[in-house]
């Protein structure tokens, strides 16, 4: 069921992000009863306890500031409750995305495909959905040369009015086909709440834009629909305030986030349409257990550029790649400028994986 339309509750007090936090992590056997008395003995000590999903565990956080007078004494009274397992301090912003929160990598599986794991995940397709031809063309393609995932705009985030906005639903029709006929996996963007009920319905994964990584109502209508959601980090997000969007998507109720580090503004936009931060990966990698995908065709925004940043991408740690293919790339509706050919994209597959098996990892 879409869930969509419970946006517009006000945050009570007690969801404000505090900077330095702790987290109980109750058994997985945990009784409700156990719950009540942890979030009670929160409350006795005047701060407000935030009950938290999670795929294991039940965790209740403390959502206010905590004297550090009383930290160590509340930290072993809380231990001490039954359904306790422990109890973790948090230092960061955001929480439920902090490796504080959860030390191992999340590892995800939409229809087969596992994301986060050993593998190396390629997306490849067209900036837009332009033809039934177009998609089933391109799809084909990637997929032969090894793309788990197909990506295809149908709503899209154009700097000018005039230019081509997308097939809208049309375009969700027939990547909803195509997804279906050849059993890939689909992602496209989604960028108003309102749209996020009817994207859901039609791909495997949503994507938010680097216009709208900010924009929260879309973030927490996506976040209930409870559909997994590539996040794309803004031009000029830092990282902290990348994670507090992702944050934003995993306590609204998705536990399937994607981080995609697509390039930030550059100093020098005379070669480059941005600037690919590598640094990213292996920050986000360090910082937050979500897995990372590098976009190296908006990164760059030149074909000739993406194959080696793909492989740079790849050898910095990234999950994945998100790579712009169209089969006639001078006559693309949006990006031809940095799509891959087919057979560009196929001679790059066959580099990333000789990168990936070279730092442990592999691509089909
Ligand atoms: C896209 O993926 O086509 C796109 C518009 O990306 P970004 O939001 O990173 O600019
Ligand atoms: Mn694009």
């Amino acid at each position: 069921m879409c869930m969509a339309n419970y946006l517009l509750n006000p945050m009570s007090v007690s969801e404000r992000i505090v900077r330095r936090t702790m987290m109980v992590l109750m058994h997985p056997d945990a009784t409700p009863e156990q719950v009540e008395e942890v979030m009670t003995h929160i409350t006795s000590h005047k701060m407000h306890a935030l009950r938290l999903p999670g795929d294991q565990h039940i965790a209740i956080g403390v959502a206010s500031a905590i004297p550090p007078e009383v930290r160590e004494q509340l930290t072993a009274n809380l231990t001490t409750l039954s359904g306790v397992d422990h109890v973790v301090q948090i230092s960061r912003p955001y929480k439920l995305a902090s490796r504080e929160f959860r030390r191992v990598d999340t590892v995800f599986n939409i229809k087969g495909v596992t994301i986060g794991g050993k593998e190396c995940i390629v997306t490849g397709g067209p900036c837009s959905v332009e033809s039934r031809e177009q998609i089933f063309e391109t799809a084909r393609a990637v997929q032969a040369s090894g793309a788990k995932l197909l990506r295809g705009g149908a709503f899209k985030p154009r700097t000018s009015p005039y230019a081509f906005q997308g097939l809208g639903k049309e375009g969700l029709v027939l990547l909803k086909e195509v997804g279906e006929t050849l059993g890939i996996v689909t992602v496209s963007e989604v960028m108003a709440p309102e749209d996020v009920c009817l994207v859901t319905e039609y791909v495997d994964m949503l994507q938010i834009g680097a216009r709208n990584m900010q924009n929260f109502p879309l973030l927490v209508a996506a976040g209930k629909s409870g559909h997994p959601v590539l996040l794309k980090r803004g031009p000029s997000a830092t990282i902290d305030e990348f994670l507090l969007a992702a944050e934003y998507l995993l306590h609204h109720g998705t536990d399937r986030v994607i981080l995609c580090e697509r390039g930030v503004h550059p100093i020098d936009r005379t070669y480059t349409r941005n600037t690919l931060d590598l640094n990213a990966i292996p920050v986000l990698k360090h910082l937050t257990h979500l897995p990372v995908f590098a976009d190296p065709a908006h990164g760059t925004g030149h074909t000739r550029y993406v194959p080696a940043m793909a492989r740079a991408s790849v050898a910095a740690g990234a999950d994945g790649v998100m790579i712009e293919v169209h089969p006639d790339p001078k006559s693309a509706w949006s990006d031809g400028a940095q799509s891959l050919t087919p057979a560009q994209f196929d001679t790059m597959m066959r580099e990333l994986r000789l990168v990936a098996n070279a730092v442990g990892r592999s691509i089909e």
